[in-house]
């Protein structure tokens, strides 16, 4: 008999999981639930070229409109699963309907962090997630307005940067004592805020939002240091959580996500997670790693999908992302886990923007970013694969190829 698989979550993870499935020979039904009333899209150019207003809303669409038809994907646009029976293997969605599944895929991504405190209700404060979000945002970025970033990371910054391309100026409060601290340590952290207050963003480190004031709107921020700004709109960039509510309820294990093992199987047999909802076995650093991240999306879909169809998949890729700010473009390839790194060494130009870091604990490679240099990502993904021990001088040489660092 013809077998269903659902895929509750129509993002990036979602849709590349049903093209795997039609692409692996599976002639059975695919309903491909959607929670936002789009087809589904990338989101990096929503605080990118989207967001800057050079990048037309299509562009970011997965698939053409006309794929899911041509490819008998029934994509349910704004039809949200609302609960699973795992044992019954039904999915209800909030059409009312159900249906029952052989397998299932979770791929229902992440929610931000809301803020919380004085103020945080009041209109003109925005998250960034959706084509909505960003567009409302877009239409806080011009001239004579002034913009409150709350949250040093990935995406605050890129905001930032967007805002400042677009005259506006720009106040950036963040908690660390650098940007991104968390993420690449204080190294490569202070690159990031040089180049921001190059650029006129106003960084206010070791600095929270202590309340936002207004009429119905916000209009006026107090900060930690007691210094108060006028603003005309907050973007809030502190995090996101995965969207695992739907798994929770169904009983399965979460934990930071949805627990899978590498072959992205959750804890009931014929559900799996994938994108970044799924916190996954890792069986090359051994531990549990989820990220946010479009390449974990764009791979993890049909890792799951192949799962899904019985095939012997082990997923195991080096964790990668990229970010664009003003003129500086990084890739990022790694996973330093936490225990942490003891050392970064760098090669080429630091000061002028051109060069790889990499990130080394007791002398191997845990992870590796270039900056404004292209075509090495997979060679660094290949060294930090290789687990060596490397000589350190070789390493920091950038006439070195890191091919030949890889151990062969
Ligand atoms: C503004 C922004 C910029 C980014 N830039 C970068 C970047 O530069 N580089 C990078 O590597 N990564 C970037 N990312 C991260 C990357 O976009 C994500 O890792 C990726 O979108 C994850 O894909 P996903 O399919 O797991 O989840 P999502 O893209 O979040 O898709 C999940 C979908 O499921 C829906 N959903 C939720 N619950 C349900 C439900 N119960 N039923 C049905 N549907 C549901 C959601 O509404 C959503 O549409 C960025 C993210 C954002 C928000």
């Amino acid at each position: 008999m013809s077998q269903t698989f659902v895929i509750a979550g129509g993002g990036l993870a979602g849709a590349k999981a049903a093209d795997t499935l039609r692409a692996e020979g599976f002639a059975g039904r695919i309903v491909l639930a959607s929670g936002e009333n789009e087809y589904p899209y990338e989101r990096p150019p929503l605080s990118k070229g989207y967001l800057q207003g050079k990048d037309e809303r299509e562009s970011a669409q997965v698939f053409e409109p006309s794929w899911y038809a041509e490819n008998n994907v029934e994509l349910l646009r704004g039809t949200a699963v609302t609960g699973l029976d795992p044992a019954g293997h039904v999915a209800a969605l909030a059409n009312g309907q159900s249906v029952t599944y052989d397998k299932l895929l979770i791929a229902t991504g992440a929610v931000p962090r809301p803020l919380a405190g004085t103020g945080s209700d009041l209109d003109g404060i925005h998250y960034l997630r959706n084509l909505t979000d960003s567009e409302r945002i877009r239409d806080q970025l011009g001239e004579h307005k002034h913009l409150l970033v709350v949250g040093a990371g990935w995406i605050g910054l890129e905001v930032a940067a967007a805002a400042r391309m677009a005259g506006a100026q720009v106040t950036v409060v963040e908690v660390a004592a650098l940007p991104l601290e968390r993420v690449l340590g204080r190294e490569c952290a202070q690159i990031f805020a040089r180049l921001h207050a190059e650029q006129g963003v106003d960084l206010r480190l070791q600095t929270g939002l202590h309340e936002l004031i207004g009429q119905g709107r916000a209009e006026r921020a107090l900060l930690t240091d007691g210094s108060e700004i006028e603003i005309d709109a907050v973007v809030v960039g502190i995090g996101a959580a995965p969207a695992d509510d739907l798994a929770k309820t169904a009983g399965l294990q979460t934990s930071n996500g949805i627990l899978t093992d590498e072959h992205l199987r959750t804890s009931e047999p014929d559900i799996f997670a994938a994108g970044d909802v799924a916190n996954a076995w890792h069986p090359l650093f051994g531990e549990r790693v989820r990220t946010e991240h479009w390449a974990n999306a764009l791979t993890s879909g049909p890792a799951a999908a192949r799962s899904m169809l019985g095939q012997d998949v082990t997923y195991d890729p080096v964790p990668y992302f990229f970010s664009d700010q003003y003129s500086l473009g990084m890739e990022y390839a790694g996973w330093i886990g936490p225990a942490g790194y003891d050392e970064v060494v760098f090669r080429g130009d630091v000061p002028g923007r051109e060069f790889v870091a990499f990130w080394l604990r007791a002398g191997v490679v845990l992870a590796g970013m270039n900056v404004n240099v292209w075509d090495v990502s997979d060679d660094i993904q290949a060294l930090v694969r290789s687990r060596a021990v490397v000589d350190r001088a070789r390493l920091a040489d950038h006439a070195v190829p890191i091919t030949e660092l890889v151990p062969r």
